[in-house]
């Protein structure tokens, strides 16, 4: 028989620190896509959860109801407006195909609405009060979802992401495809459980190619080779978000209710919990990196530092200008560094056109508390461009990205890409598509904590790692939180 299956992505990682709302624009900067046509044209084939459900509906023969696939770029909260625009082309559409035989959603943990802390379980909890108990519903999320406990029994199947840098989009959208066709099809009657410890973060921050998730994963492996176990994810949770449900948690999916898999999750909550002091990278200061790359040995590969801090990826602002400041005091050369969203400044150096000198000032104007104040900078203008790029990955291979208005300033020995939209560095045609060859340079100054490891690190001679004080520091002591559950480690001592 042909099934039904409705299916959407809408996708958040909130810092709720960050003055800048998630509102419709800000979505469509990174992407918003409504109904069949725009989604599957524009999704399919790509590293994306959608292109996963898409794949799995032509193995399987399903009538597939697309609904919206958006993600908007981690930074403040979700507006009302926005979280009941896009999430009521799920509800609308599911109020409308009631008899569908299952639900796929593809979502990150971590999103935080206005209205609701946890955005998630309302999501779940809506779509159950339409379809009822009886019809599954299966789920991906992001390796840093945060993850409330009424999850695993909202969802039946949860597949969260398996490696960060994130590369397994489409296969975990896949993967929970196939399990929810084996759950409509009668063969398995999936039931997922969850367990988390007092713990505000842990496992390493999520790395997957380092550190104790290493073992984890390993482990994790075993006990999907078990008996009717489905799937296993370790999620590291997001820090950067004052919710009462903040932190790492495991959740497993099993066919049928065995109190093994909750056991199983137990046990790996356990390891997280034993080993949530692991810290992997070492966090140099702005100078100190820019001292390494000054006295760096260079051998035909760049030297890359990564500017931990003021990552976009988790709603930091992009606009952090200390290790820039650092790089440009350190004399440079063939140095590149990027990107600084500043759209005031991109559009006056687009407006200036290639081969103008201009001085002003960029970087630094959201909020200069958190990464420096805006540098006055003068340079020649070397690339201009409307900043759009396709990904050549490995990450969201496929899928075409806009920067918005942007431009490359060449200062001293520096080359500053400066774009409109805030988007960490993660992959290369970022920097080429602005007339850059990372490759090429001595030193890279980029702005991602881990994502840009797969394609960034087997070009580079050597990787480090910068806190410049932005709003994503490793540091969250400038930080107040006042809504997480208590008592939480290390704000409050535990015993094991
Ligand atoms: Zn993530």
């Amino acid at each position: 028989m042909t099934f039904r299956v409705l299916c959407g992505q809408l996708m958040h990682e909130t810092n709720t620190f960050s003055v800048q709302p998630a509102d419709i624009p800000a979505f469509e900067k990174l992407f918003c896509y409504r109904g069949a046509d725009e989604i599957v044209s524009e999704m399919a084939g790509t590293n994306s959860e959608t292109a996963g459900f898409i794949a799995a509906a032509e193995a399987h023969g399903w009538e597939l109801i697309h609904t919206v696939a958006a993600f908007a770029n981690p930074c403040g909260k979700v507006t009302d407006d926005a979280f009941e625009e896009l999430g009521g082309l799920i509800f609308d559409a599911l109020d409308a195909n009631r008899d569908v035989d299952g639900v796929l959603l593809a979502l990150h943990g971590a999103m935080v609405t206005e209205t609701y802390e946890d955005a998630e379980t309302e999501i779940l909890k809506r779509v159950r009060a339409i379809i009822g108990d009886d019809i599954p519903i299966a789920v991906t999320f992001d390796l840093h979802a945060n993850v409330g406990p009424d999850v695993a029994d909202l969802a039946n199947i949860v597949c969260s992401y398996k490696t960060y840098p994130h590369i397994d989009m489409a296969e975990r959208g896949r993967q929970a495809g196939d399990l929810l066709q084996r759950a409509m099809a009668g063969e398995i009657r999936p039931k997922t459980f969850l367990a988390r410890r007092p713990l505000f973060e842990g496992a390493d921050g999520g790395r997957t190619d380092a550190g104790p998730m290493i073992d984890l994963q390993a482990k994790a492996r075993g006990f999907e080779a078990e008996a009717g176990v489905l799937n296993t994810s370790i999620n590291a949770g997001f820090h950067h978000s004052d919710i009462f449900d903040v932190g790492p948690t495991v959740l497993v999916t099993g066919d049928g209710d065995d109190p093994r898999y909750q056991a199983m999750a137990e046990e790996l909550m356990d390891d997280i919990w034993a080993r949530r002091d692991e810290v992997t990278n070492v966090y140099l200061s702005p100078g100190e990196a820019a001292d390494i790359a000054r006295q760096h040995n260079y051998n035909g590969k760049p030297l890359v530092i990564a500017d931990y801090a003021d990552n976009p990826g988790a709603g930091a602002y992009g606009d952090a200008t200390n290790l820039l400041k650092s790089m440009l005091d350190a004399g440079l050369r063939d140095a590149c560094f990027g990107a600084v969203r500043d759209s005031e400044a991109a559009a006056a150096l687009v407006e200036a056109g290639e081969g103008a000198t201009v001085t002003l000032d960029v970087g630094g104007k959201v909020d200069p508390n958190f990464g420096g104040p805006p540098l006055a900078l003068t340079g020649t203008v070397v690339h201009a461009g409307d900043g759009t790029y396709v990904c050549d990955g490995p990450m969201w291979a496929g899928m075409t990205k806009h920067f918005g208005p942007s431009a490359v300033l060449r200062v001293g020995g520096v080359d500053v890409l400066v774009v409109s939209n805030l988007m960490q560095i993660t992959d290369l045609q970022q920097f080429l598509s602005n007339g850059i060859d990372p490759r090429e340079k001595r030193t890279v100054g980029l702005k991602s904590m881990q994502h840009f490891r797969a394609a960034y690190e087997p070009m580079a001679d050597k990787v480090i790692v910068c806190d410049s004080g932005a709003l994503a520091s490793p540091d969250s002591s400038r930080l107040t939180f006042k809504n997480i559950r208590r008592p939480l480690y290390p704000f409050d001592a535990i015993e094991a």
